[in-house]
């Protein structure tokens, strides 16, 4: 495969002639966030989608700023997403043989060489150059140029290694999001691949690596598009052939502004915390940047079958936390009970909440689920469930009527002996509002208030027979 080869013609009429393989290449300064997890979502689908192979590449050669603790966030979020890695993780530290033997290569073949200005020299070039209202740039001392005469290296010294970048054409290539770019090589300047003490520089690993690892489609945040001229020049300086490059643009925060911590959770991990459902960011983080119709709702299935770069917005997508509610709630309510239970458990748990076999837990949140936005508000109302209540004596002077207090100790009379299920309980109900001439709700609230604390609830008939009838008459009595 080649860039000038049309991207419709490799991958639509001959995608079985190509292993399509992506990566995510997070660098481990910090957890997973929302931007880092919608890269990884789209490399993982883009490689589901042809069948090909999703590789986890950690770029932690950024020793000051990289810390085990990041590398395991971001494990843990891509666990968590479901995003799992069919190569890698890989880790770039532990390649570092590799990258010097590919620095001699482009020694070797005159695509790199030795400079020995120091980062002193350096920086006073910079200055005079601001001054005189030049673009800051190396000088091209150590540049060696046919028929020029290199200066003495110092004695002792030892030299950062350059890229010889050319100095005349263009470097092109059609970003399979933004469309044909341009970069006139005049405009790049000859980038330090290694420095001083030896250490290889980003542009240069993720270079190596991208051939190393037969990557395909570098699909990776707008961020780096600067980085992607000179890298195209050193892949081939390598003799490497370049991959495709897909440049997603960056997620806004509600209001338009660069998404942070001021617009909520930015760490994926944080959602979990918050009680979203892998499925709700996985769909939701889909739908930023790209779009399948009117599509809102579909499986990973869904979306790994429909994904293409063709239909990835090159404009910036902006975070929608009501939208991503929505979905919330929507998978929520479409979720197994029984592993919404295994969910909310451990979080009621946390609380010092013991959860016991009555009442149960799993009842509860299905008779709940419909109305909840998050795992956290199913874990309030069982809560409630599981603990000794206070009735809410505010709460209980406002809705307990003395006309309502003779038609709850009927209802209670008649829990001793109803079955004990929701139609019968809603027909005891009935019964009570209709022999003392009231309304549903002057009976419901207080029977909502009892029993859980709170003055909505779903269905009180459904609600009273979630508790065990002994349990659910020592909560009612407690006024009588
Ligand atoms: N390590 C880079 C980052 O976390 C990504 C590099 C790439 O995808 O090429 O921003």
């Amino acid at each position: 495969m080649h860039p000038n080869i049309p991207y419709n013609e490799t991958f639509r009429l001959r995608p079985q002639m190509i292993m399509i393989r992506t990566r995510f290449a997070p660098s481990p300064t910090g957890f997973l966030h929302i931007g880092g997890a919608r890269t990884a979502l789209f490399a993982w689908a883009f490689a589901r989608h042809h069948g090909g192979r999703f590789i986890l590449r950690v770029e932690d050669t950024d020793v000051a700023r990289s810390t085990p603790e990041a590398v395991q966030a971001i494990l843990d979020g891509m666990e968590w997403l479901g995003l799992t890695p069919d190569e890698g993780p890989f880790y770039q530290m532990r390649r570092m043989d590799r990258y010097r033997a590919a620095i001699d290569q482009l020694l070797a073949s005159g695509h790199a060489y030795p400079c020995y200005t120091t980062p002193g020299e350096l920086e006073r070039m910079r200055e005079e150059q601001r001054a005189r209202g030049q673009k800051p740039r190396y000088d091209g001392t150590w540049r060696p140029e046919p028929g020029k005469t290199l200066p003495v290296p110092p004695a002792g010294a030892r030299p950062a290694i350059r890229f010889r970048n050319p100095a005349e054409g263009v470097v092109a290539w059609r970003d399979l999001v933004k469309g044909p770019i341009e970069i006139a090589n005049a405009e790049l300047d000859d980038l330090v691949i290694a420095r001083q003490d030896g250490t290889p520089t980003y542009n240069f690993c993720v270079v190596v690596d991208d051939w190393d690892m037969r990557i395909t489609h570098v699909i990776r945040g707008d961020d780096h598009v600067n980085n992607t001229p000179r890298q195209i020049n050193i892949f081939k300086a390598l003799g490497a052939e370049v991959p495709w490059f897909a440049h997603l643009s960056m997620i806004l925060g509600n209001d338009g502004t660069k998404l942070s911590k001021r617009h909520g959770a930015v760490s994926v991990m944080q959602y979990h915390e918050d009680g979203y459902l892998p499925e709700a960011v996985l769909n939701y983080l889909a739908r930023l940047g790209w779009s399948h119709g009117d599509d809102e709702m579909f499986s990973m299935r869904q979306f790994c079958d429909w994904f293409d770069l063709d239909h990835i917005t090159p404009s910036a997508a902006q975070f929608n936390t009501e939208k991503l509610n929505w979905l919330n709630a929507h998978y929520i309510q479409q979720a197994d009970d029984e592993r919404l239970a295994g969910l909310v458990r451990p979080r009621l748990e946390a609380r010092g909440v013991a959860v016991g076999k009555t009442p149960s837990l799993q009842a509860i949140i299905g008779v709940y689920k419909k109305r909840a936005v998050n795992l956290n508000e199913l874990a309030d109302v069982a809560e409630t469930f599981f603990i000794d209540l206070e009735p809410n004596a505010e709460l209980l002077a406002r809705h307990l009527t003395p006309e309502a207090r003779p038609a709850l100790a009927g209802f209670i009379a008649g829990l001793e002996d109803v079955p004990w299920e929701a139609p019968a309980i809603a027909a005891l109900i009935e019964r009570c509002i209709g022999e003392h001439g009231l309304k549903m709700p002057r009976l419901a609230m207080p029977l909502r208030i009892l029993l859980t604390g709170r003055t909505q609830t779903p269905s009180v008939d459904a609600v009273v027979a979630l508790f065990p009838r002994e349990m659910a008459l020592r909560r009612l009595s407690v006024v009588l």
